[in-house]
């Protein structure tokens, strides 16, 4: 047992160069070693240390939410749940999120590979840039965790023993069910909005049947343990480079809906798409379409590899192939049932993560990087819209090629 304390530039080559997964990787001397402090997210410091052999990530959960300062306290076993996380993510879909190195539980840190050239894909998107193959990970990424994470998958005692440890991740939860779900749909302290968005903000907020939509949505969050989400799939949790796509930051990891992961991230790509008339000039409609034709293909790619685990995989508590004798095994109705909850699951968060991106504390370079405020309110009121009627519609909504030609009549 060592006492927590949060690391810096300056003392980390001394306090980590006893670690043999660090001094092995990055050099043994750790005078030669260079640490940069890099952490652009909310919550955590993240430190990139380089030296003679090789380069390193070292994350360290702070007490405090790294955001707002340490009048908000959080705990350090975010690092235990991410660590847990990484590692289940490591073995249902091998090489997609970076390889654990090394996990001290009372310093709260995880050394871990660096990825690079890789960039965090919110920027990239905003930039214009492409990737190769990008909606096809991320949608077999959300298969694979989903369904090897659940009931359909693993054994009743492995899957209570693991549900319980992730019951653990309380305070995370927390902020989603207050920052994700309930906030957006009232005037919550912590909130804010374009002012431009005002009186659109006084209707949304006057909707019953939206905010009652909301409030279903959260109690799936919160009651249905059917698979280890990776609970904050948006695109600054995605690192890319024109050819590949890796998937950082599960510290949110819970047992949730199997529709979350995949319809957070479907927000954030239509989010993307809804900002970039303010970011492209020549290349917008191309750009768009693009981004558009990365949301179909992550979910046909979800919908193709849970398809596949289903007839391949399905060794857990649900469909047991011996109850589906007269169907050859297959229960091919029961998937469709699935895929259809899912979906529909999937567009209600979608909604929400849109509402909160911009109503509540947690904004997204997407739409803040945008500096006219009345530009950036025209196109953040088309995102409401959308996302409201996701939310409201998300059960009618057959296919992709449907919710594509709904974000082309927003746009
Ligand atoms: P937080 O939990 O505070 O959001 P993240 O895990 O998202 O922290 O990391 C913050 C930033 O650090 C990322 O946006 C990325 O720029 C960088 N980063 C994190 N992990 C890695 C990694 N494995 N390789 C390279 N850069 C990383
Ligand atoms: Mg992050
Ligand atoms: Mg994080
Ligand atoms: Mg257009």
């Amino acid at each position: 047992m060592s006492d927590y304390l949060a690391l810096d530039t300056g003392t980390l080559p001394e306090r980590l160069s006893g670690i043999e997964a660090v001094a092995s990787r990055v050099g043994p001397d750790p005078a030669t070693w260079s640490v940069k402090e890099v952490g652009d997210g909310n919550l955590n410091l993240v430190f990139i240390v380089e030296g003679p052999s090789g380069t390193v990530i070292v994350k360290q959960a702070l007490p405090y939410v790294r955001l707002v300062g340490d009048s908000w306290p959080l705990p350090l076993t975010r690092a235990f749940f991410e660590y847990h996380a990484l590692t289940r993510q490591a073995a249902r879909d091998p090489g997609r999120v970076p390889e654990v190195f090394h996990f001290d539980e009372d310093q709260a840190l995880i050394v871990m590979e660096y990825l690079s050239p890789h960039a965090i894909l919110r920027g990239r998107l905003i930039a214009g840039q492409k990737t190769e193959g990008l909606g096809e990970a991320l949608g077999r990424f959300c298969a694979r965790t989903a369904f090897r994470g659940s009931d359909l998958s693993m054994k009743t005692p492995e899957k209570k023993a693991d549900t319980a440890l992730f019951l653990g991740n309380v305070e995370l939860c927390d902020i989603t069910e207050s920052l994700v779900f309930t906030d957006p749909y009232f005037q919550a302290e912590m909130n804010n909005h374009n002012p431009h968005l005002d009186a659109l903000v006084t209707e949304l907020r006057g909707e019953v049947a939206l905010k009652t939509e909301a409030q279903h949505m959260l109690a799936k969050f919160a009651n249905n343990a059917e698979t280890l989400c990776h609970g904050d799939l948006h695109t600054g949790s995605v690192m890319c480079t024109d050819a590949e796509t890796r998937v950082i930051d599960p510290e949110f990891g819970f047992y949730g809906p199997m529709g979350f992961d995949i319809g957070m991230l479907i927000a954030n790509f239509l989010m993307a798409y809804l900002s970039q008339p303010a970011h492209r000039g020549d290349e917008l409609d191309a750009y768009q379409e693009w981004i558009l034709s990365v949301v179909d293909e992550t979910w046909t790619s979800f919908a193709s590899e849970f398809s596949t685990l289903w007839e391949a995989e399905r060794t857990g508590i649900l469909y047991p192939a011996t109850l589906f004798e007269d169907q050859n095994h297959s229960a091919s109705g029961a998937l469709s049932d699935k895929l259809r909850d899912i979906w529909a699951d999937a567009l209600g968060f979608c909604g929400i993560e849109q509402h909160r991106r911009t109503l509540s504390l947690a904004h997204n370079a997407d739409f803040e990087s945008i500096e006219d405020a009345e530009t950036r309110g025209k196109l953040e009121a088309r995102n409401l819209r959308l996302g409201a009627y996701l939310l409201m519609n998300r059960t009618t909504i057959a296919d992709t090629s449907e919710l594509l030609d709904i974000a082309r009549s927003f746009n």
